[in-house]
């Protein structure tokens, strides 16, 4: 799909004059105390000692003490990155955390963000060729090593969060493992005397400047806020483990009676009753839910709730926290609330590890997550589904930070005895076609053979791989196309650089971007608690018969007639952070359309049935049928597939439809759907849907 959704820019240094260099080291010298307190800092000795005698470590330590914002700085002061020669990246699952994280880590240090302490995610860079300690997604990381394979920038890969397990973290653990052992081998051949390349693991062998450079040791340091160290360990020859020990309060736990129907309204009656019953001194309130739409429901709820609490009550100050949010309101939630004010905090799992909140005394945990699952029948979907029991540990666990606090399941504690221990690795559950792509961009030809810590199932790394070679990305020998090669280039899924690609020989690459852009976010539109009806219809002022694909490029164009003012934002309910992260992303891919040798600038002009058809060179896996009986059935699987009720084609039938996404609540919802000839999707993949052009009429 179009991955994390994205927070707009945050900027920062770039735009503050020079003058404010010596305020940054003011604040620097005020935080020196608060740092000094954390749990982190006694073992600061241990740390760099270890670090120094040892290619890895692992580190182990609760949430909150410390890890992600100091060990970085304790390595950075100990010299473990040479200015201008060397940085130190660390690597976050998510976007937020690796931008929030880089703003604090940037005020400690002293330096203004994006200097010497930045960070890079997708489509956003704010660092320099001078900065020495770098925050990066994981997955940004992992599109490094294709144009340096031997990451020879860095001395130090910190890889943060590696309990998550993310597909991503997993994938970089493989690889950050074989780029330390490339470059072991390589110093060993060069202390040796002997050139270059010569018995290095192939992957490395043809990277020709060899020791010119004198390539360092490469330091990995894989920090987990879980106690399951002994992998980690394993995985990298019984690296040295180093426990933290943290500073917890204790949390009371307390679990429904009966299983709860509606976990969203149990979520916002808990909350009121938290509120109502308990002094707002006694702390904020953090609830866990599953995703953007549980968050948006609950402050909805709470709300209209909060219109008819009774004068006496404190204000209830609502603050949601997911990844799509714009980072201006993200920052919200490190602010305290007002006073006669209570702070509610609606969060998904990034505030379980990643973010540390202050003033949480009261947690709610819904008991779900969203996770991504694949079913090759189906393709890769979104579900929500109970978390681990570790996960409703460290949940809970957020409330008794500052102070003994209080942890509300939303289930019960038989249930809570069923869950499993813990999560499923992603790798074991999710589509591997853009990392399969990836892996074979940075050289490993043999997939199926590489040192995955958990392997991933052998029929999703095979429905990867023939998924690629209907994309033509992969020839039928499984080695990387021409066009594979260049798809690999963009950080994107593969099924939208194939839509670009085809935008080429179409000459629409200037709506097929736009559109790539548009899907890049979530919610295009801003839907108010109380005005979902004005909403509605404002959006239909942007409706294209053709679905939503083209609806959004009206939206876009629409939106660039106005010159993206403010009001006529607000009027047609757009949101606007959300339209400016579209130009970024857009601005983005326009330059590497340039780079990669396609005129970015072709348009096709008012006939748009070329875009549609670009796109569905892209997603002929995503498509379904009209049935008799009105219901739409998806192609690859025969599955049953409901038109998401936000859609432009929602209630309306049309022989075939094809859509971004598919979403898995109560039923299978396709998001972002256009509809299509059911003849171009047997032209668009004759090698798997041909049979579809005999059929029509
Ligand atoms: P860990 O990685 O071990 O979970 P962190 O390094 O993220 O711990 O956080 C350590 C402490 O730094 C937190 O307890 C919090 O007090 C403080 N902190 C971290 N980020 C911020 C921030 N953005 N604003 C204010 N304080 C922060
Ligand atoms: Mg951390």
């Amino acid at each position: 799909g179009a991955q994390e959704g994205e927070g707009a820019h945050g900027g920062g240094a770039k735009r503050r004059g020079k003058g404010a260099a010596v305020d940054h080291r003011a604040r620097a010298r005020e935080l020196r105390a608060q740092r000094e307190q954390l749990p982190v800092f006694g073992a600061r000795g241990a740390i760099v000692r270890e670090v120094r005698r040892h290619a890895t470590v692992v580190i182990v330590g609760e949430t909150g003490s410390g890890k992600t914002t100091q060990i970085p700085q304790y390595l950075l002061e100990s010299g473990f990155s040479r200015y201008g020669e060397t940085a130190i990246a660390v690597t976050q699952p998510r976007r937020v955390a690796a931008t929030s994280v880089a703003k604090r880590v940037a005020e400690e240090v002293g330096t203004a963000l994006g200097a010497r302490v930045g960070y890079t995610i997708r489509f956003e860079d704010c660092s320099c060729d001078k900065t020495q300690l770098r925050f990066c997604t994981d997955g940004l990381l992992l599109r490094e090593i294709l144009s340096d394979p031997l990451l020879r920038r860095y001395s130090v890969v910190v890889l943060d969060e590696a309990h998550e397990r993310t597909l991503r973290t997993d994938i970089l653990l493989g690889m950050l493992r074989d780029i330390q052992r490339g470059r072991r081998r390589r110093r060993q051949l060069a202390a040796q005397g002997q050139p270059q390349g010569a018995g290095a693991h192939t992957r490395f062998g043809d990277d020709a400047d060899g020791a010119a450079a004198g390539i360092g040791e490469l330091k990995i340091i894989v920090m987990s806020a879980t106690l399951d160290a002994d992998r980690f360990s394993a995985y990298f020859d019984d690296a040295p483990v180093l426990y933290v020990a943290g500073r917890q309060f204790p949390v009371t736990t307390y679990y429904t009676v009966a299983p709860q129907a509606d976990y969203l309204d149990a979520a916002h009656l808990t909350v009121l009753q938290i509120h109502t019953e308990t002094p707002s001194t006694s702390g904020d309130i953090l609830v866990f839910l599953a995703g953007q739409e549980d968050i948006e429901n609950v402050e909805r709820l709470l709300a209209e709730a909060a219109a008819h609490l009774p004068r006496a009550v404190p204000r209830l100050l609502v603050c949601p926290i997911f990844a799509a949010l714009p980072q201006a309101q993200q920052a919200l939630v490190f602010e305290p609330a007002p006073e006669f004010t209570r702070k509610v905090v609606l969060a998904t799992n990034i505030a379980e590890t990643s973010l540390t909140i202050p003033g949480i005394r009261h947690v709610v945990d819904s008991g779900v997550h969203k996770v991504r699952g694949f079913d090759p029948r189906i393709g890769e979907s979104l579900l929500v589904e109970p978390i681990s029991r570790s996960s409703a540990r460290q949940r809970a666990g957020r409330a008794g930070r500052e102070a003994a606090g209080f942890c509300y399941r939303l289930y019960t504690e038989a249930d809570f005895a069923q869950l499993p221990e813990d999560a499923v690795p992603e790798i074991r559950r999710c589509q591997l076609t853009m990392v399969v792509l990836q892996l074979k961009a940075a050289g490993v030809d043999d997939v199926l053979g590489f040192g995955f810590m958990d392997a991933p199932p052998k029929r999703a790394l095979k429905h990867a791989l023939l998924e690629l070679y209907a994309l033509e990305a992969l020839d039928d020998r499984g080695a990387l196309t021409a066009l594979g090669r260049w798809m690999a280039e963009f950080p994107l899924d593969p099924s939208y650089s194939k839509a670009i690609y085809a935008s080429r020989a179409a000459g629409c690459t200037r709506e097929v971007v736009d559109i790539v852009a548009l899907l890049s976010v979530d919610s295009l539109f801003y839907v108010p608690a109380d005005k979902r009806d004005e909403s509605n219809q404002a959006q239909a002022a942007f409706r294209s018969r053709d679905g939503d694909h083209l609806t959004y490029l009206s939206l876009l164009r629409a939106y660039q007639a106005a010159g993206g003012d403010k009001d006529w934002c607000h009027e047609h309910f757009v949101n606007r952070c959300a339209m400016r992260h579209v130009l970024d992303v857009r601005q983005q891919l326009t330059r590497l359309c340039a780079r990669l040798a396609i005129d970015p600038a072709q348009s096709c002009g008012a006939d748009l049935d070329p875009v549609l058809r670009c796109f569905l060179s892209g997603f002929f896996h995503n498509c379904a049928l009209l049935q008799p009986d009105g219901s739409y059935r998806s192609l690859n699987g025969s599955q049953t597939v409901h038109v998401h009720p936000g859609s432009a084609l929602f209630g309306k039938k049309t022989p075939a439809i094809f859509y971004d996404q598919l979403v898995f609540t109560s039923r299978l919802h396709a998001r972002a759907v256009s509809a299509v000839d059911p003849l171009w999707i047997a032209q668009a993949s004759p090698k798997l849907y041909g049979r579809l052009a005999s059929a029509a009429p």
